[in-house]
């Protein structure tokens, strides 16, 4: 059995309407802007994408839902996460662990990490003990201290039997 490590990496800034709802990890967060973004810019979905396509050596989430596409536009990212993920089962691996690192100065979004576990996890067709969130701030620093936009790491585990 092999083991294959991929890193996710987004970012996406605060727009400047209040209607944008802030949807991180699928999971719908009450604050007075959301993030902008082709689709429903779930920083948190997008990282753990990237991080399962670089595992499985697939290429990258622009690379799988255009930014250009209209089929993307307000799409709802764990959908967009359960479709690379598919990608990746029938590539002949198997999901094991995503670890997310969530950067940002607000809102406090430790609250919110349990029910981000369970969504991000349910795409993956896992249990949420499969995922790990950790939300932090940057201390005040720079664009994400200065409350500008989120970023998010992650990194993903899968296993692929046989070579
Ligand atoms: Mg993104």
């Amino acid at each position: 059995m092999t083991m294959r490590v991929g890193i996710g990496y987004d970012s996406h800034a605060f727009g400047k309407k209040k209607a944008r709802r802030l949807i991180l990890g699928g999971v719908e967060i009450p604050h007075d802007r959301g993030l902008e973004g082709h689709s429903d810019a779930d920083a948190v979905a997008h990282a753990v994408t990237d991080a399962l396509l670089g595992a499985a050596g697939l290429g990258d989430i622009g690379r799988m839902f255009p930014n250009d596409d209209p089929r993307w536009k307000d799409a709802d990212s764990l959908q967009l996460l359960n479709q690379a993920f598919l990608k990746v089962v029938e590539a002949g691996f198997q999901f094991v662990h995503a670890d997310v690192t969530i950067i940002a100065e607000r809102p406090k979004l430790a609250p919110h990490v349990d029910a981000m576990e369970a969504k991000i996890a349910e795409a993956l067709l896992a249990g949420p003990a499969h995922v790990s969130i950790k939300a932090k701030t940057n201390e005040g620093m720079g664009w994400i201290g200065r409350g500008e936009g989120i970023a998010v790491f992650a990194v993903a585990t899968l296993a692929q039997h046989g070579d």
